[in-house]
Formats: structure tokens, sequence, C-alpha cells
């Protein structure tokens, strides 16, 4: 005898949202969901600074997916079946209002974290789901019909169908025994972090933000555009989170120790700098060109960049000769850094790495080697960019495999 239908591992967004779909779809179905921690739905109580990045305001399907390093292609049809719209109306047809920000981010409008997790929590409880929290579940084997998970204190329980969402696999009990399933669990990094960077260019600007700005991993590598912030150890801001993203794998590999080239002037052009060093020249060519920057580049930055190019404090734009004017645009446009280490961004942060893709099909996020095991959320080698994205994702899989989770026989 089979005690539950359906066994949920993980207490995140992604279990949560399966367990509710999957129960309020199929009301006689018998579903549990164990949590290893004392409580559930741990990281949406910390997300987005403790209000909780719920989702992006960006309801085109095929425009969200760019911002999924990994996974975008396999989210793109998933996006057409549960997007950021489904889950707005979702929350907000359970008494939870969401208001978007002007970058898009949105956010229940009590600012607080609690109302998402009271809501996921109730509705949970609504519709029959257990919960059993202090429960890590530590291997799933298959038997027939249907699956065993081991608590690890010699309890098991038996269920027909098993919805893994146990979050980032790293260090995680569940690897060997996916592995022994034949899931191949692609390398877990650290996505979403700040740079390490010791330069005196930098040295003591610590607060300055400059936008448009734009940064790449050299050499060869493509450039993130945004927002760069300078830290005191090195850079953060939106441009540098999205390198992180992009080359997670890559800064792994080079253990965090790289060259990058910052653009203080986002994409614009060095003939179009010229244009605007030269009407200085005509309008101002009597002033210091430490008193005047250039293409908006904050005061106490310029006259670091003006140092580095070897242009001395007093001189004026008219005497800045070509190869000065050159090494000022170098520094503006491609501005060499040596990192040397990360920090995890405290606001959110993600495990690039899991499931392999391949393996899971997307309409149902059900195994393609093992029938009625199904994958959800960041267990999934599929991650976003900082924004509401990580955790759409969560929603969207955790959506569809819900409504897969019909118990068979
Ligand atoms: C500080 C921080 C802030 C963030 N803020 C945002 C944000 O504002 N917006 C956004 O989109 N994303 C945010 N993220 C990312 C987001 O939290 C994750 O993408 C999302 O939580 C993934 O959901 P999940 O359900 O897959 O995993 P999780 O939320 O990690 O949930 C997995 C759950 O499973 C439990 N578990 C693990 N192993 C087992 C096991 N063996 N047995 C039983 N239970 C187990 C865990 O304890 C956990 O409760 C943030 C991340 C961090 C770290």
């Amino acid at each position: 005898m089979n005690p539950f239908d359906i066994a949920i591992v993980g207490g995140g967004a992604a279990g949560f949202f399966a367990a509710v779909t999957a129960a309020e779809n199929n009301p006689s179905a018998r579903i549990v969901l164990f949590e290893k921690s004392s409580r559930v739905l741990g990281k949406v109580k910390i997300s987005g600074g403790g209000r909780c990045n719920v989702t992006h305001a960006c309801f085109d399907p095929d425009a969200l997916t760019i911002h999924y390093p990994r996974g975008g292609r396999e989210l793109r049809g998933a996006f057409h079946r549960w997007q950021p719209s489904d889950t707005i109306d979702w929350f907000s047809g359970r008494g939870v209002e969401l208001k978007t920000e002007a970058d898009g981010r949105v956010f229940p409008v009590t600012n607080d974290s609690h109302t998402i997790i009271n809501c996921l929590v109730d509705s949970a409880r609504a519709a029959g789901v257990v919960i059993r929290t202090s429960a890590g579940i530590h291997r799933i084997t298959r038997t027939d019909p249907g699956f065993e998970l081991d608590m690890g204190d010699g309890d098991h329980i038996r269920a027909q169908r098993v919805f893994v969402a146990p979050g980032s696999l790293k260090n995680s009990p569940l690897v060997a025994s996916l592995q022994d399933l034949g899931h191949t669990i692609e390398p877990l990094v650290p996505s979403l972090f700040s740079l390490h960077v010791n330069d005196e260019r930098i040295q003591g600007l610590q607060g300055i933000s400059v936008e448009p700005a734009a940064v790449a991993v050299r050499p060869g590598r493509k450039m993130q555009a945004g927002p760069i912030l300078i830290t005191h150890n090195g850079f953060s801001g939106p441009a540098i989170l999205r390198l992180s993203a992009w080359e997670a794998r890559r800064l792994y590999e080079l253990n965090y120790r790289c060259d990058i080239g910052v653009s203080w002037i986002g994409d614009r052009k060095a003939e179009s700098v010229r244009k605007d060093f030269n009407g200085l020249r005509r309008s101002h060519g009597g002033k210091a060109i430490k008193n005047l920057p250039a293409a908006g580049i904050p005061a106490r930055l310029w006259e670091r960049l003006l140092q580095a190019a070897g242009i001395p404090p007093a001189q004026r734009w008219s005497h800045l000769g070509r190869d000065r004017e050159n090494a000022l645009l170098n520094q503006l446009l491609e501005a060499r850094f040596a990192v040397n280490g990360k920090t995890m961004n405290k606001e959110e942060f993600v495990t690039c790495g899991g499931i392999r893709l391949s393996e899971v099909d997307f309409r149902t996020m059900e195994s393609r080697l093992v029938p009625g095991l199904h994958f959800g959320g960041e267990c999934l080698d599929l991650d976003g960019i900082t924004g509401g994205f990580n955790f759409q994702a969560a929603w969207t899989t955790g959506r569809l495999a819900g409504l897969a989770l019909c118990p068979t026989g």
C-alpha cells in the first residue's frame, strides 16, 4: 500500500507551487511535502531583502528567456504555459496584491515576504497538502510501482510520483541517488556575485555608480551592459551581476582570477566620444580637463582615469594631444582590471548547474529517464539574472509539474 500519491521533496517556491497546483487539481490525491529545515520557504523569506521579488514584469515569453544564462531555450515553451502575468494573477486571486517597480521587479504591496509565505502555506493547507518539516530526504529509489524515499533515520516513505525541488544540489545528499537513477548533474558553481578588484583607480571611490557602463571578461568575451557600482573591494551592480551569471562557469574555471575590460560609457563608440572631446576643445579649450568631465563620468572617477592616462591635473582641453587622448579613450572604453576573487551578492544568489535539461520534458517537468519523477526550480541546470527571474522559473516549473503530477492507478 502506498500511503501517498505524490511526494514533494523541498518546501521552497517550486515545491509549494507544485504541491498547491497538484492538490487543487486532484482533491482526492494524498500529497506530502518534505522540508529538511524546521521552517518552509526559507529563501522566500530572505529574498529581495525581505521583500520577495516575486517575478518580473516581462510578459512576452520569448523576451523573458533572454534573462536566463542557462535554461532560456527550454523555458520558452514553459513560459508560454505559465508566465509572470499568470503568477501575478495567481497571487492576486488569493488576495495578494503585487506592484511593479520602475525597473520591472514585482513585489507584494506589503513589501514583506511573509505575505507570499502565508499565501503559499495557507493555500497548501487548504488544499490538504501534508507538510512535514525537519524531514530531509536522503535517497530516492525506484520501487515498482512508484518510489521509496529514505528519511535518513531508518524511516521510509513510499509515493507513486515524486517532485524533486530541493533547490541547489550543491552538497545535497540527493545527488548520489539521482545519479543512480541515471541523471546527469551539470557542474554546480555559484552565480550572481560581485568581483574583487584591488586597483588604485577605484580606491576610496566606493559608492560611486556609473551608468551606462559595460564589462567583459578579457580576452574576447561578450560585454554585459548596465550600471557598475564601485565597492570597498571591487565592483558590483547590475552589469557585474549579469557578467557573473553569464560567465559563471568560465569565472569558476579561472578561479575568479582574470582580466576584465570595463567601459565607463556603456556601448558608446570611440568616435562619438572623440566628437565630445573636440566639442570641449572648441567650447572650453582654456579649462582644465580635470574640471570638465566628459561623457557624464563622475568627477572623482574622471580624475583617476586622467591619472591612469598620464594626463597632468592642470592640462587644458586645448592642449590634449592625440596620444593622451587615445590613452584616455582607452581608460574610458576598455579599462583593464585584474579580478582576484568574488563575494556572493547578498540580495540574491543562485547555483548554476544541476539536473541536465535534456533529461527533462519541459511540458510536464517529468524525467525522460524515470517516469513518475519530476523536477523543478533551482535543482535544474537553469538560472536567471537578478530581478525576479529565478522565482519565476520556480513558479513555472512547479506549476507545470503540479499539473502533471496526477496520481496513477
Ligand atoms: C539571499 C537570496 C535572495 C534571493 N532573492 C530572490 C528574489 O528576490 N527574487 C528571485 O527571483 N530570486 C531570488 N533568489 C533566488 C531564489 O531564492 C531561488 O531561485 C528559489 O528559491 C529557488 O526555488 P526552489 O524552490 O527551487 O529552491 P529553494 O527555495 O531553495 O527551496 C528548496 C527547499 O528544499 C529544502 N530541501 C533541500 N534539500 C532537501 C531534502 N533533501 N529534503 C527535503 N527538503 C530539502 C530546502 O531547505 C529548501 O527549503 C534569492 C536567493 C537568495 C540566496
